[in-house]
């Protein structure tokens, strides 16, 4: 039972949790015993459709038959070799097919090494040593990105963790999200190597760019030799197989990736224009390695992926969920509310009539989206347990899914005062 466990993990993780999001869910987590398409079935015997998948990599649903059979493949022919493989060169192939910005690869092991390494390389390439980065948008774990960082980060009150030295902190430059006045004031001072964007704040709940945002970066950044890096961990593969850069047609010189691309199985790259990635070793000069870099169970669970989004109509079905999902929810919600969604994920904020950055969306109202969360975990939905996530949708949320969804959000949402 969840009780149970939770009694002991408590007295062996920090906090009960190894990741702090999972801590939100009260009074204590469900453990999950099983995924199977929508749905997750916790250690209590209950089924929960599930709109946080895994934080976004499963776009296909839970344990896809699809994913299941190329990671058996090749479980049966080994797991690490220390040696390249065919699985890297296809996948690599995959990703400079569809991604535009995307020349070379390098292949690491979460979203965190993928940011950590991209502003090295921006680093080493340019040779400055400062970044700009965006409040609220969270870039992973790391000491460069962890400054005014959203997710997990502002949910624990953590914004700016501890332990990052200030030599650290002098080196990053923060401006608001959607704003070009400050980045723009910022890259004038010639010493900034990157700017690092999600291209849709996806940490924050959902907050879309603006137009010309993203535009305007692209712009200003070739003005003043700036690499420009889009963190399209969470929008790479699930807003179309070109992601942000095709949604939104603006090309970066950078772009990292991570979630989607390994279908479920721990991954990260980082991609972009040939001279760029060449900085890396060994053709460069910017360190990189990893022992499970490029490992033969991503891979291949990433090219199952990919092979599905390209020949279903996974993104047809996603759509139709999210906005399905997001105009019911927007129907229903009574008090002043905002719903933020682009193509296949969203977020609703409570007691807020807008949310254009990350400020905007601190003065949402938690409590109450943590009551929504509570009263629909007891209905069988899962939703995240922090106002600064996203809900995703996958191929599997097919339409008596959705369906049901929208009923369940309906009884709990009405009632929100
Ligand atoms: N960048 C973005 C945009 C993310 O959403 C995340 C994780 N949610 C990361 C980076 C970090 O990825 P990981 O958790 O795989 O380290």
């Amino acid at each position: 039972m969840s009780h149970d466990l939770w009694e002991q993990a408590k007295t062996l993780f920090a906090g009960g949790v190894n990741s702090p999001v999972r801590a939100g869910v009260k009074p204590f987590p469900f453990y999950t015993k099983s995924g199977k398409g929508p749905y997750l079935i916790t250690e209590d015997s209950q089924r929960l459709i599930d709109y946080v998948l895994g934080y976004g990599p499963l776009i296909l649903g839970h344990a896809h038959p699809k994913v299941i059979e190329a990671v058996k493949e090749q479980i049966d022919e080994g797991w690490l070799y220390g040696t390249p493989s065919k699985t890297e060169v296809e996948l690599a192939k995959l990703i400079i097919k569809y991604v535009p910005s995307a020349e070379k690869v390098r292949f690491v092991n979460s979203g965190t090494e993928a940011t950590m390494t991209a502003l090295r390389i921006s680093r080493g390439y340019t040779g400055r040593d400062k970044i700009l980065k965006f409040d609220g948008n969270y870039h992973g774990a790391h000491d460069y990105v962890l400054i005014d960082a959203g997710s997990a980060a502002t949910e624990f009150g953590v914004p700016f963790s501890q332990g990052i030295p200030k030599e650290v902190v002098s080196t990053v430059v923060i401006c608001p999200y959607n704003d070009l006045e400050c980045s723009e004031k910022a890259l004038r001072r010639g010493d900034i190597a990157s700017v690092i964007v999600e291209p849709v704040m996806g940490n924050m709940g959902v907050i879309p760019p603006k137009d010309g945002f993203l535009k305007g970066l692209r712009e200003l950044t070739k003005e003043h030799g700036t690499l420009l890096i889009f963190d399209e961990v969470i929008t790479g593969f699930r807003l179309g197989l070109g992601g942000a850069q095709s949604y939104f047609k603006v090309i970066p010189d950078l772009t990292t990736l991570g979630k989607i691309i390994g279908g479920g199985f721990p991954i990260g790259a980082i991609c972009g224009k040939r001279e760029v990635m060449d900085s890396l070793t060994p053709s460069g000069r910017v360190f990189n390695a990893g022992t499970f870099n490029a490992n033969p169970i991503s891979m291949s669970a990433g090219i199952a992926t990919i092979r599905e989004l390209e020949s279903g109509n996974v993104y047809v079905k996603t759509e139709k969920a999210a906005t399905e999902l997001a105009e019911e929810i927007d129907k229903a919600i009574r008090i002043p509310h905002v719903v933020n969604r682009v193509y296949n994920f969203f977020q609703f904020f409570l007691g807020v009539d807008r949310v254009e950055n990350a400020a905007d969306a601190r003065k949402a109202k938690r409590e109450l989206y943590v009551r929504a969360h509570e009263k629909l975990l007891k209905s069988g939905v899962f939703i995240p347990p922090s106002q600064f996530e996203a809900l995703f949708t996958s191929s599997e949320h097919n339409d008596d899914i959705v369906n049901e969804s929208i009923s369940k959000f309906k009884s709990v949402l009405e009632d929100l005062v």
